[in-house]
């Protein structure tokens, strides 16, 4: 007698009920994510499943730097996974030697570490300066207000925002926070035990803040004085998002006395695989040996296919310009937004950003009468109706929205995600 098989269940029906019910039951509940369930995409569209399209002007948090199945990314990984994934770093391969030279190229003279993501990268940077101040007793590294360096326990010390801390007392000891863009609060937190001062070149999660270029050359000039590293978290602001491959080095183009600047070690991720997992840090060659063999290391960093698609990234963004794209398309976000805040000063105060780093500064929840009677913050409820009428973007804090597209958006679609902005925003105002 045949067995009577009876009809799998319907878990997943690719719907969004059935799969937000699967992370109810099944994911730890540490994110606070939208409303929303995606299921492909292609170049900067994405489609929810239930068919919806959307403009991802999120980049999926500043990560796929050439949008979403691109083929030449895509045949990458298949091929280079038909060769060889992973071998450990008890050996050498090409990809990953390969993928050091043209990060120090884009540099200046060093070497360069892989690693998986950015808080990993982090941690290299503070194990970097606790090694480099160690026979002197010193380890102490000053952070900035408003940064954001992850979510390990050091990135949470490292970190200058108490929400990220909370509930994981005591933090790894060693880190001290000071206002960004304040050189004189940093000469003032140095104590003997100082041995490096972490910033990013455009603070993210902060709230898309770029350093001033006299911040920059006085923390250099500064670090050089009192003996400390200068280590720069590129993690979001780098890989060509604001025009150049460092943030620093838009920020102090064309600067007089800015030309020979270079951090002491500089940390990368997000952009620098287009999704797939690989993080990385550049040491200067004066210090690029001071992690030596046996110091640190990681099972999966550098692995082949993260190179290889890496290096691909790299190669695509150099041939096709998009270091310039950045830098065009970001003007053209900040003019339009700032010809909002002309137009609409009770929804949008105001733009701010590099290059494709952009932030939408909103007004106080209060003095939007749409936002008003909701608990949730502006820039929560701003990035909800833009979902709704299609458009994906990030928030920060609780008054900047973020546009982090991909390096390849194209002008009209730059066009259209400002539309729908404009629309968003006077729609907002009218009521
Ligand atoms: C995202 C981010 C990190 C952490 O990177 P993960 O890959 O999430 O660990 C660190 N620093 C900055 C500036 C970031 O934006």
């Amino acid at each position: 007698m045949k067995e009577i098989v009876p009809e799998s269940p319907a878990i997943v029906r690719n719907q969004q009920v059935a799969i937000q019910q699967l992370f109810q039951q099944y994911v730890v509940p540490s994110y606070g994510r939208f409303e929303l369930a995606l299921s492909h995409g292609l170049g900067s569209w994405l489609w929810d499943v239930n068919g919806k399209r959307y403009l991802d002007l999120g980049g999926g948090i500043a990560v796929t730097s050439l949008g979403h199945a691109h083929p030449e990314i895509a045949d990458t990984l298949a091929a280079q996974a038909r060769k060889l994934i992973h071998i450990s770093n008890l050996y050498y391969h090409e990809p990953q030697g390969r993928l050091a030279q043209q990060i120090v190229k884009q540099l200046a003279p060093g070497k360069v570490f892989f690693c998986n993501s950015g808080a990993e990268a982090n941690e290299g940077l503070y194990k970097l300066a606790r090694k480099f101040g160690h026979d002197e007793g010193r380890f102490e590294i000053i952070t900035a207000f408003n940064s954001f360096h992850g979510r390990t326990l050091a990135g949470i010390s490292a970190t200058g925002q108490d929400k990220v801390k909370k509930g994981f007392e005591p933090m790894v000891a060693g880190f001290r926070h000071v206002p960004f863009n304040d050189l004189q609060a940093v000469r003032d937190a140095i104590s003997p035990a100082t041995v490096a001062v972490l910033i990013e070149g455009v603070q993210g999660e902060g709230g898309v803040t770029p350093a001033t270029p006299e911040y920059l050359l006085g923390l250099r000039a500064l670090c050089d004085e009192k003996k400390l590293l200068l280590l720069m978290d590129g993690v979001q602001c780098g890989h060509f998002r604001t025009g150049k491959f460092q943030s620093f080095q838009r920020i102090l183009q064309g600067v007089r006395g800015a030309e020979q600047f270079l951090p002491d070690a500089v940390s990368m991720a997000k952009s620098l695989g287009n999704g797939f997992p690989i993080g990385a840090f550049w040491i200067q060659e004066r210090h690029a040996d001071l992690l030596s063999a046996g110091t640190h290391g990681t099972t999966y960093g550098g692995n082949l296919l993260g190179c290889a698609v890496a290096l691909k990234v790299m190669e695509i963004i150099e041939r096709e310009g998009l270091a310039d794209n950045a830098r065009q398309l970001g003007g053209f976000f900040r003019d339009g937004i700032a010809r909002l805040a002309a137009q609409h000063p009770k929804v949008v105060t105001g733009p701010r950003g590099l290059g494709l780093m952009i932030g939408i500064e909103l007004a106080a929840k209060e003095q939007i009468p749409a936002f008003a009677p909701s608990d949730k913050p502006a820039s929560t409820q701003f990035v909800n109706r833009l979902h709704e009428a299609g458009l994906l973007t990030v928030p920060a804090g609780t008054q900047i929205v973020r546009l982090l597209p991909a390096l390849n958006l194209t002008r009209a679609e730059a066009e259209q995600g400002l539309q729908i902005i404009e629309r968003t925003v006077a729609g907002l105002s009218k009521v």
